[in-house]
């Protein structure tokens, strides 16, 4: 793995700024993404949906500690150190932004049956937007009551708090 890549990466780590906040992480994450698109390449960014990932308005999504599982003092030993391979890499640092922006629920998959469900919303061939779950295990995407979907996914995104509350009450 390219040698300047990994330690532009571990520095995100060394800058106090950048751990002071979800909101800061979150931002460092994502800069560096966004400039390092030749050496990161369009095809693994778009394979690890970093590019709908540095896209998202963070004012509209949430990024707070109690939604998931990351703890900001412990990131840099988590993710910030060894990598032998960019795959690695951007699986994890994909998994660490979509924990940060996705909401949890409580639903088991009706899959793998142990993989944590994070709401999503798609949008079909119609255009049409659905709020469903999608399986962090698995990558398996179902209805709220865990039946399959009929539709076919053109393109999601996660699903805001104001979304997912909307969904919840009017079930
Ligand atoms: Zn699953």
């Amino acid at each position: 793995m390219n040698n300047n890549l990994l330690n532009s990466f571990r520095r995100i780590y060394r800058d106090k700024k950048n751990m002071q906040s979800f909101s800061a992480y979150y931002h460092a994450l994502c800069n560096w993404v966004k400039n390092n698109p030749k050496k990161l390449g369009s095809e693994l960014i778009h394979r690890n949906r970093l590019d709908i990932l540095i896209s998202l308005d963070l004012d509209k999504y949430l990024v707070d500690s109690d939604t998931n599982e990351l703890c900001l003092e412990k990131e840099e030993n988590r993710i910030g150190k060894d990598f032998s391979n960019l795959d690695g890499l951007l699986m994890v640092l994909s998994n660490t932004l979509w924990d940060m922006v996705t909401i949890r629920s409580d639903a088991c998959c009706s899959r793998c049956k142990y993989g944590d469900l994070r709401y999503i919303k798609i949008n079909d061939q119609d255009g049409n937007g659905k709020i469903v779950l999608e399986c962090n295990e698995c990558g398996y995407a179902m209805n709220l009551d865990g039946s399959n979907l009929e539709e076919k996914i053109v393109n999601y995104m996660p699903a805001t708090k104001a979304e997912v509350e909307g969904k919840v009450a009017h079930k």
